[in-house]
């Protein structure tokens, strides 16, 4: 479903030109939830960004569901990005809003009529577990709640694919599994794609099929979980399952 193809993104800077993604080379199953795992500055963001056009390739291909991402502009990219969702560790809700204000917005954009937004706001709270929070704000809502709606809100278009940067890192371990825990159940009922960044192997080992290592905006290792886990082969890939055995 996701093809990566030799791609590379630099940045210049002040100090010269910095290789954020150096050359990687994936490709992402339909269905699958895959994991980025890499230290701060690895690359994980700018990646995930170029999955969704925020950012463009200093060269390579990215393909989402056979349309060259990588490639696209204006109407055709807008048109793209409804079927690839995105979630934050801060949540990114509007905080003017309500939960049932923020949920609806892509739809609204969508130009998607009152009568079946209504209906589809229902049931996104209660997928998410949110029955009767609907006309609070995002600040009366916990860290879990706010993730609750960043995630109604990424479904409400109906995406194809998920992309989750540290999704979970603003949140108590407890609150965690069940993010995670719905991330998989939306997986599993939808069979929708996710790819999830993070710096913790144990959101890894939880939830995802397949695992890539960034190191200095190259992919070092990847592989299987389990495999990683039972035979992690680079020295960086040992210390995150370290982190977790
Ligand atoms: P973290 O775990 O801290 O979120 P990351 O793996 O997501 O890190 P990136 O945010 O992708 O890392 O950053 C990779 C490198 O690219 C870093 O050195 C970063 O400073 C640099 N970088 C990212 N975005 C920009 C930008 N817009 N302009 C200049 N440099 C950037
Ligand atoms: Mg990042």
């Amino acid at each position: 479903v996701i093809t990566i193809s030799n791609v590379k993104k630099l940045f210049n800077t002040k100090s010269g030109t910095l290789t954020a993604v150096d050359d990687v080379n994936l490709q992402i199953n339909e269905g699958e939830i895959f994991g980025v795992i890499g230290y701060s500055g690895a690359g994980k963001s700018t990646l995930i960004r170029m999955l969704n056009g925020l950012e463009s390739p200093t060269s390579g291909m990215v393909d989402v569901n056979g349309k060259v991402i990588s490639n696209s502009k204006g109407s055709d990219l807008r048109r793209a990005r409804q079927k690839i969702s995105m979630i934050f560790q801060h949540f990114n809700l509007l905080w003017s809003r309500t939960v049932r204000e923020n949920i609806s917005f892509p739809l609204e954009i969508a130009g998607v009529g009152k009568r079946e937004r209504d209906k589809r706001v229902d049931e996104l709270i209660e997928l998410v577990g949110l029955d009767g929070r609907g006309d609070a704000y995002p600040s009366q809502l916990s860290g879990g709640q706010k993730q609750r709606v960043g995630i109604a809100r990424a479904l409400a278009n109906e995406p194809e694919v998920l992309l989750c940067d540290e999704a979970t890192s603003a949140l108590d371990p407890q609150t965690t599994d069940a993010i995670l825990e719905l991330l998989v159940d939306i997986n599993k009922r939808m069979g929708l794609t996710i790819v999830l960044i993070t710096h913790e192997m144990h959101v890894i080992r939880k939830i995802c099929h397949r695992v890539a290592v960034m190191e200095e905006g190259r992919v070092v290792e990847l592989g299987d979980v389990l495999d990683v886990f039972k035979q992690p082969k680079e020295s960086i890939t040992k210390r995150f399952v370290q982190q977790v055995t």
